[in-house]
């Protein structure tokens, strides 16, 4: 029988999705012990896959997890997964867990990680999203502080955003805006957020406690390239309150309009001139490299 559906990578196979399977006693699932990347891929070829690898291994590093391939090798199987699937646009997720082992939280009962590669055909966002923007809140859960959980871990382990998404969802927003312990802007639940005020891009800078985004450090390079001043700062909500334009950005969404912030327009309520040149300076940059 003919069967069609997604290849999944499990620990050097592609099997069909039906039979991609970890154990119960994996401590990805019984901890939330493991790490992961997002990646999108255009016309075949993965955007800013080294900086991906580099960051999985930073997060790899922190939480004492051997990956089980080089970096090399692993962005071989995440091509090879783009291949065995025949996609082209594509959504991707690489996660590394601490693998199977008995019940404990001590890291030496799993002898070997496990790794996973997801891939699925990417569903363009609605246009209607990107021209009107979409609204923001900010979520009483607060960021996990950096001394506790670090945000600059890209774990798998995401009860504080999904927390923080479930008050947004009740909010009726689009994405939830997470404050640091100290109250200062932090970023969204799976985004890092940018405002403009009078001419000037401001982003939270590392020591808010984020994760620092890939399309972050991208949109910070193209907006210096545009010339436009760039301030990475503590930032108070007040300050994201009164922006003239707001906007997020990840790797799946690039870089989106925020036109309301907890009910309240940001600037005019339509998507910013600079949000709009930046827009179109990182879909320049895909282009550039695809
Ligand atoms: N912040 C958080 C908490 C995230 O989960 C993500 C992406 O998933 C981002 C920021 C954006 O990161 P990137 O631009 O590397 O996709």
């Amino acid at each position: 029988m003919l069967r069609f559906g997604m290849l999944v990578y499990v620990n050097g196979k592609f099997v069909p999705k039906e039979e991609a399977l970890v154990s119960v006693f994996d401590h990805g699932y019984l901890y939330g012990d493991g790490i992961y990347e997002t990646l999108r891929a255009y016309n075949g070829k993965i955007f800013l896959l080294s900086k991906h690898l580099a960051r999985l291994k930073l997060s790899a590093e922190a939480i004492g997890l051997n990956l089980p391939l080089t970096l090399d090798k692993i962005g071989d199987a995440l091509r090879e997964a783009l291949t065995v699937n025949k996609l082209r646009e594509a959504y991707m997720r690489i996660q590394v867990s601490r693998g199977t082992g008995d019940i404990g939280l001590d890291p030496a009962l799993c002898p070997a990680p496990s790794m996973v590669i997801i891939t699925k055909p990417f569903k363009d966002y609605p246009e209607d999203l990107y021209a009107k923007g979409v609204e923001v809140s900010i979520v009483n859960t607060r960021r996990n502080h950096p001394a506790s959980l670090s945000p600059s871990i890209k774990s798998t382990n995401f009860l504080n955003n999904i927390l923080a998404k479930i008050e947004s969802l009740k909010a009726g927003s689009y994405e939830g805006i997470l404050l640091n312990w100290e109250g200062y802007v932090a970023e969204g639940t799976i985004s890092n957020i940018f405002h403009v005020k009078k001419g000037v891009l401001y982003t939270p800078d590392l020591k808010t406690g984020i994760l620092e985004g890939v399309t972050r450090d991208l949109v910070m390079h193209l907006a210096r390239k545009e010339r436009i001043p760039v301030k990475e700062a503590q930032i108070k909500p007040r300050e994201l309150a009164d922006a003239d334009e707001c906007f997020l950005t990840n790797t799946t969404v690039e870089v989106l309009p925020v036109t309301r912030i907890d009910g309240k327009d940001v600037g005019a309520g339509t998507p910013g001139a600079i949000t709009a040149r930046l827009m179109a300076a990182y879909r320049d940059e895909v282009t550039k490299h695809v």
